[in-house]
């Protein structure tokens, strides 16, 4: 046995970049067709609003109508798909650690916080921050809907009254979606008291082919 030729084989493994939204910010960004979206939840507790532009045009977007009423459910998860205005899938969503999401309510905004806290000082919200961000793409504050809000824990009772509860996630609870058509994402890390337990934390999204 020789050690002196044993040729050396380095394995190096290219970690997908783990990118950071700070507490009460946002981000917008493309991916492709068949790539895959991860969005987790670092510190847990934390919910992250999504919307969704078809990149090659961009009237086409997420329908929180079209997708309850497409996949049954008001409770979307693991193996539901999220459906746009013009009834065409533009995500699955194929993982899901902690199972809770919400798809009822409208991102925070500005007025959110005069009419459901009373408060009247300058705020962060997430409307503000899906607008920021999708000016990047030409898209205006009019045409962003109801996001999918990520992590969020909206109960209702049977005679239709809504609450806001704290997340179920995790440190590490993520939700993995599946691109079918080439998007404009738009995620933010929200920022209303009530829907995050009372404190701000990051989101970290990945991208993987
Ligand atoms: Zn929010």
């Amino acid at each position: 046995m020789t050690a002196g030729n044993v040729p050396f084989i380095i394995k190096i493994k290219i970690m997908p970049k783990v990118n950071t939204i700070a507490p009460q910010t946002g981000a917008a960004f493309t991916i492709k067709k068949g790539q895959f979206l991860t969005v987790s939840d670092p510190l847990g507790s934390q919910v992250s609003d999504m919307v969704l532009f078809n990149n090659n045009d961009k009237r086409e977007k997420i329908s929180a109508g079209k997708s309850m009423d497409f996949e049954e459910t008001i409770l979307l998860t693991k193996g539901n798909f999220l459906w746009s205005n013009r009834s065409q899938k533009m995500m699955e969503i194929v993982e899901d650690t902690n199972g809770r999401n919400d798809f009822l309510l409208a991102p925070c905004s500005p007025e959110t916080f005069q009419i459901m806290y009373d408060n009247h000082e300058e705020h962060p919200s997430c409307l503000n921050n899906l607008k920021v961000n999708l000016s990047n793409y030409a898209i205006e504050l009019d045409e962003i809907p109801t996001a999918f809000n990520i992590f969020m824990n909206v109960q209702f009772d049977s005679k239709g009254k809504i609450s806001v509860l704290p997340p179920t996630s995790v440190a590490g609870d993520y939700v993995t979606f599946k691109a079918e058509m080439d998007l404009i994402v738009c995620l933010t890390a929200c920022s209303a008291e009530d829907s995050n337990g009372g404190t701000f934390k990051p989101i970290h999204y990945q991208i993987t082919d």
